[in-house]
C-alpha cells in the first residue's frame, strides 16, 4: 500500500489539498491522523469530530480502525493514552535522529514494545484504514516530519512526501485570528514553528529525494490542476485529474481527523487563495515575521521586503 505524507506547518492548505486528492479513486485522505487518539478518542480540544460529522468512536471508519489497532487487554482510552505517550518520543525535533537511524530496506519490522509502540501502531493504522476504506493509497496530512521520517522503515508501505509551504506572514495572520476550533498563536510563535517544521520537512525531502516534492500554497491555488497533476505523478497515478481546468473540484464526503473546518464542505468547490493577510496583518507582526523567516523566505522565493 502507498502513503502520501504531507509535511510543512499548519494553515498551509493541507486539508483542502488532501480532500482534493481523496477524489482520486482508491485514495483516502485521513486528515491529521496523528491526532486520532488525542483528539478523536480522548476528546482533547474542540476540533474532535470526524469530517463526516460524527465522533470518531461512532464513525463507521474510525470505530473499526480503532478497534483493529487496539491491543488485547487495553481499553480504547488506555490505548489512546499509550499512543499519546509514545508520540512524545517522535516530535518534530526528533526528525533528524529518526532519518539517521532509519533501518535499511528489508529490515525486521519494529515490535510493539511498551516503551515505544508508535511506529508499529502507525503501520497497523495505515493498514487498517486501507482495509476498512478499500483504499490503495492513504493521504496523511498530519505534517509531522518526525512521522514522515518513520515511513520508510514501516513494513509494506511505499511512501511519498509532499512538503507544502505557505508564506509565513499569511500563516501568522491566520493563527492570530480567533477560531472556534483551536487556540491562537502569536506571529512570533507561529513563525518559529513555521521555521522548525519546514526545516524538518526539508530534511525528509533531502533523504527521500526521488519520492518527494515541495509545493507552495500560492502555486497550488494559482494552478490547482497543474499542482495536483504533479502530485498524482509522484503517487504513480495516471488517471483523470479531479481538478477541472477552471480550478474547481467536486468534493464528496471524508473521514478526516481534525484540520481546517473547510473539511466539512461538500460539492463543487473553487480552490482559491485567501489573501486577507495582505491588508490585515499589522505592520509590526509583518516586519517581525519577515525578519525571523528571512533565510527561508529567500529559499522559497517569497517577498523579503520588511
Ligand atoms: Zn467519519
Amino acid at each position: 500500500m502507498k502513503v502520501l505524507y504531507i509535511t510543512g506547518w499548519c494553515r498551509s492548505g493541507s486539508t483542502v489539498l488532501g480532500n482534493v486528492l481523496a477524489e482520486v479513486p482508491g485514495v483516502v485522505h485521513v486528515g491529521e491522523l496523528r491526532f486520532l487518539w488525542l483528539n478523536g478518542v480522548l476528546g482533547s480540544g474542540s476540533n474532535a469530530r470526524c469530517g463526516c460529522g460524527l465522533n470518531h468512536r461512532e464513525c463507521p471508519v474510525w470505530s473499526r480502525v480503532l478497534e483493529a489497532v487496539r491491543p488485547d487487554g487495553r481499553t480504547l482510552d488506555q490505548h489512546a493514552a499509550d499512543v499519546v505517550a509514545w508520540q512524545e518520543a517522535h516530535r518534530t525535533r526528533h526528525t533528524w535522529r529518526t532519518l539517521r537511524n532509519a533501518p535499511p530496506p528489508g529490515h525486521t519490522p519494529p515490535g510493539r514494545t511498551p516503551r515505544d509502540g508508535w511506529p508499529a501502531t502507525l503501520a497497523a493504522t495505515y493498514e487498517a484504514i486501507a482495509e476498512v476504506c478499500g483504499a490503495h493509497t492513504v493521504v496523511d496530512s498530519s505534517k509531522y516530519a518526525s512521522d514522515a521520517a518513520l515511513l520508510s522503515g514501516l513494513p509494506g508501505i511505499e511512501a511519498s512526501y509532499v512538503h507544502l509551504i505557505r508564506d509565513p506572514r499569511a500563516v501568522a495572520w491566520s493563527w492570530m485570528q480567533p477560531k472556534e476550533y483551536t487556540g491562537r498563536r502569536s506571529a512570533l510563535n507561529s513563525t518559529l514553528h513555521w521555521t522548525g517544521f519546514n526545516l524538518a520537512a526539508e530534511a525528509v525531502g533531502r533523504t527521500h529525494r526521488a519520492d518527494a516534492l515541495h509545493l507552495r500554497y500560492e502555486d497550488l491555488v494559482r494552478s490547482p490542476a497543474g499542482a495536483v497533476a504533479d502530485i498524482l505523478k509522484l503517487m504513480g497515478y495516471s488517471g483523470p485529474n479531479p481538478v477541472a481546468a477552471d480550478g474547481t473540484v467536486e468534493l464528496g464526503g471524508n473521514h478526516t481527523v481534525t484540520g481546517n473546518p473547510n473539511r466539512f464542505g461538500r460539492g463543487r468547490t473553487l480552490i482559491r487563495e485567501d489573501r486577507r493577510w495582505h491588508t490585515d496583518l499589522p505592520r509590526p507582526q509583518r516586519a517581525a515575521t519577515t525578519l525571523l523567516a528571512l533565510p527561508l523566505l529567500r529559499r522559497y522565493g517569497y517577498e523579503t521586503k520588511v
